[in-house]
């Protein structure tokens, strides 16, 4: 098989291939359940994938079902991300041993085994695309991400069963995929049996799929492949009009809408931790009696009030400030930092809200009244 060719093959060959990828050395992760969602997790072998789940979601509502059928991929995604596997929640950058008038300085060694994701879906590519523009193709790239993510073996798992909150079809990031993976899955379970069209997107994807025996897709596999893709795109429901929308951001700094959707939101910074784009992190030190001192990095939040301290204190005190912060970064001055949007339209930041603060819903609300003005600003009482 050369790249862009595709294979099929049935949960057995999916098997294999986990297992082949195991004995090239890869750690192999993909979605498993775990307390109640599906997220990034060990896998061995198909028996380690969430066989036969559905996932339920909305605004502030996330529900992991049983259902009866035995596909593999039949949820959008969970609450965690491939994000946390190359940029890690917490990190040690150095650790110094102090003797004496002698200080040592060590840093940890970089992960041993390459990655290997199974079953990365579309948005997700996508998210690791602007991960690699923010922090790997930077002036100062960050090693870990770097050492991890370029070792990585991408197992891309195309959607047939796109949540309430997804919104890909407007970010173009789903639900089908066409770059970015080593191979990509499109489950298949229909009157022509369980089955995977298996397209091979890079020379070391059909490096490994050259060990297996796999019999090339027919053009009624190909077909079913697209009928699924363009199913999936009609069932995705929400959207974000993208047009124009930095600017539209941009000019409404003052809209009283920030004081509504603060109102309700808990600066509890959850959508921040589920995004897979976030990337601000903070760095700590910490000491012991011993002499050893530890430098480690975790993951920040603009909803903290610390994000946005200068000397004397934070810039952004009140919580509509700091949505605001939230929400014009991602889908307007990202554009203006790495010439594309923060937002990949995973939908996660709505269902794991506790309260259902819609990123979609509060766009569309400030582009229905563009150009209002909260009052005080009007006035001329001074920014809030
Ligand atoms: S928008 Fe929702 S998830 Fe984000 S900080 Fe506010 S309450 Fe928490
Ligand atoms: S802002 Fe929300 S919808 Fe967009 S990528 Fe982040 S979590 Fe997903």
């Amino acid at each position: 098989m050369r790249v862009g060719e595709a294979a099929v093959i049935d949960p057995r060959g999916l098997d294999e291939l986990i297992r082949l990828l195991g004995d090239l050395g890869y750690e192999t992760k993909g979605p498993v359940v775990r307390d109640g969602a599906i997220m990034p997790g060990a896998v061995r072998g198909v028996e380690d994938l969430p066989a036969g789940y559905q996932d339920e979601q909305a605004p502030g509502h996330y529900r992991l079902r049983r259902g009866e059928g035995d596909s593999l991929f039949a949820w959008a995604v969970g609450p965690g991300s491939w994000k946390a596997e190359m940029f890690s929640p917490t990190e040690e950058l150095w650790r110094a041993l102090v003797h004496g008038d002698d200080v040592s300085i060590t840093e940890p060694e970089s992960p041993v085994a390459p990655l290997a994701i199974i079953g990365a879906r579309p948005c997700e590519l996508a998210a690791m695309a602007v991960l690699d523009r923010v922090l790997a193709d930077s002036a100062v790239p960050d090693p870990h991400y770097v050492a991890r993510r370029e070792g990585a073996f991408v197992v891309a798992a195309e959607c047939g069963h796109p949540a309430a909150t997804c919104f890909c079809t407007s970010m173009g990031t789903g639900p089908g995929v066409e770059s970015g993976f080593d191979l990509a899955l499109s489950e298949l379970n229909d009157a022509g049996g369980h089955r995977f069209v298996l397209r091979v997107g890079t020379e070391r994807g059909a490096d490994v799929l050259a060990r297996l025996s796999v019999a090339a897709a027919t053009v009624d596999d190909l077909a079913a492949r697209n009928q699924m893709v363009s199913r999936a795109a009609g069932a995705v429901h929400r959207q974000l009009a993208n047009e124009g929308l930095p600017a539209l951001l941009a000019r409404n700094q003052e809209h009283p809408r920030w004081d509504e959707v603060a109102e309700r939101c808990l600066a509890c910074g959850n959508c921040t931790l589920v995004c897979p784009t976030c990337f601000c992190s903070d760095v700590r030190d910490t000491s012991d009696l011993s002499g050893e001192v530890r430098r480690g990095r975790v993951w920040a939040s603009c909803f903290d009030l610390d994000h946005s301290y200068l000397h004397g204190g934070s810039v952004r005190t009140s919580v509509s400030s700091r949505y605001r912060q939230w929400l014009t970064h991602k889908l307007s001055t990202w554009w203006d930092q790495f010439g594309t949007s923060g937002c990949i339209g995973c939908g996660r930041c709505i269902a794991w809200c506790p309260v259902g603060i819609d990123i979609t819903e509060e766009a569309a609300a400030i582009r229905e009244t563009d150009g209002a003005v909260h009052a005080a600003t009007a006035r001329g009482v001074g920014p809030r």
